[in-house]
């Protein structure tokens, strides 16, 4: 039998560090392997299976959209992205939406319209877009200049020009950004993910939003990672009390199925005119079928279990034997260990469990449905991994 992993290795370029792991399938939060092996899903494809592999009711909506008709292109009108659009504002209180693909390009879409709409008020000069230090914004190149982590800048200069970065929680340095460059946009994670797992304090996010506000630069909050309920709220600016010109999101949004997209409010809502911008699959019916699946099930009940098995991760694990801290909100989980993470993360593997990595931490993010006995026999797994250290 051909191996598939030695035909990937050859074929397939090698920007990944996979793990020694062939999945074929699964059902709701259990993978299974080539083997036939299975694994609890603590991951959930990057924070995508919102609710899980192959559940009922996204399956049922996306093929029935899949059987009516998967493509158009936006020249014409389709039903499941109209009403996308209008649920997503519903929910938000965002006035419009432009769709793409994925995290880069919803990112790309709002960087384009902060920019244009400084360009507008004040001159076009003004295009320094703020981003944090230790941020992540995606891999394209303007994205990738967005993202606060220099390693990932040095092979591929020159970047795109036009972002400044400062430290997460340093109000006063970002006071004086705002004083003293022309700032044409704020652009924040409320929960840094690739970041290493870090919620951002209420008073900076705060301060953050103020300063965009009474100087008229638009905020632009990605919530590609920490959006649709991942956080235990719809979207995790909603639990920082601020209002966003700009929300860029992808990942869970589809439910496994590639969409981005950027929800322009008031401020911004009529920046980007005929021509401005475009995608060919952007709002492609299948993927817009998938995501008000989930969308549309994201309610206050819901979330309210989020929040609940959320609780029960974190007091299980805070102050466990080989765990040194655990951060970040909801679903959306880090923890430093004592051992390396990727120790730990390759004993729960071998155990049947797998979990993600961030920066130094053991990351988790499981599909949001992930029943409560699944959840339970995971982090068990999980705490005996830490708690295996020599002392
Ligand atoms: C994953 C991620 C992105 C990039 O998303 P892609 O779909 O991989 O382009 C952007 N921002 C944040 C916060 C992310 O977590």
């Amino acid at each position: 039998m051909e191996s598939i992993i030695s035909l990937d290795k050859q074929y397939v370029a090698n920007t990944y560090a996979r793990f020694p792991v062939e999945l074929v399938s699964g059902k709701g939060n259990i993978l299974t392997d080539v083997n036939g092996k299975q694994y609890i899903d603590m991951g959930s494809g990057i924070g995508v299976t919102a609710f899980g592999i192959a559940e009922e009711a996204w399956m049922a909506a996306v093929t029935a959209q899949l059987g009516t008709l998967q493509h158009t292109s936006n020249l014409y009108y389709t039903q499941p992205c109209a009403r996308l659009a209008r649920l997503l504002c519903e929910k938000t209180g965002m006035k419009k939406v432009f769709f793409s693909n994925s995290g880069a390009e919803a990112n790309e879409c709002a960087i384009k319209a902060a920019r244009k709409y400084s360009a507008e008020k004040k001159g076009a000069d003004c295009y320094t877009v703020v981003t944090l230090v230790n941020s992540f914004h995606g891999r394209t190149l303007t994205t990738l200049s967005a993202t606060g982590q220099d390693h990932f800048h040095k092979l591929f200069n020159p970047l795109t020009p036009g972002f400044v970065h400062v430290a997460a929680e340093d109000i006063e340095g970002l006071t004086k950004l705002v004083r003293e460059e022309k700032i044409a946009g704020i652009m924040l994670e409320c929960v840094q993910g690739e970041g290493g797992v870090v919620a951002l304090s209420r008073e900076f996010v705060r301060a953050a939003a103020e300063l965009a506000a009474s100087n008229d630069i638009p905020l632009i909050i990605d919530e590609v990672q920490t959006g649709n309920g991942r956080t235990g709220s719809l979207y995790a600016y909603m639990d920082y009390g601020i209002t966003p010109d700009i929300v860029s999101t992808a990942k869970g949004l589809g439910g496994g199925l590639p969409i981005g997209a950027t929800l322009l409010g008031e401020k911004v809502e009529s920046v980007l005119g005929f021509g401005d911008h475009g995608s060919t699959y952007g709002g492609n019916p299948v993927c817009c079928a998938g995501a008000l699946s989930v969308i549309e099930r994201l309610d206050e009940a819901f979330l309210a279990q989020v929040r609940e098995k959320s609780d029960y991760v974190f007091q299980e694990l805070t102050g466990a034997k080989g765990i040194v801290s655990v951060t970040g909100k909801g679903l959306m989980i880090g923890i430093k260990t004592q051992r390396p993470a990727k120790e730990v993360v390759a004993d729960c593997m071998e155990q049947g469990v797998l979990c993600l990595t961030a920066k130094d931490k053991v990351r988790l993010l499981p599909a949001l449905n992930i029943p409560m006995d699944v959840l339970k026999k995971a982090v068990g797994v999980i705490k005996s991994a830490c708690a295996d250290i020599k002392e």
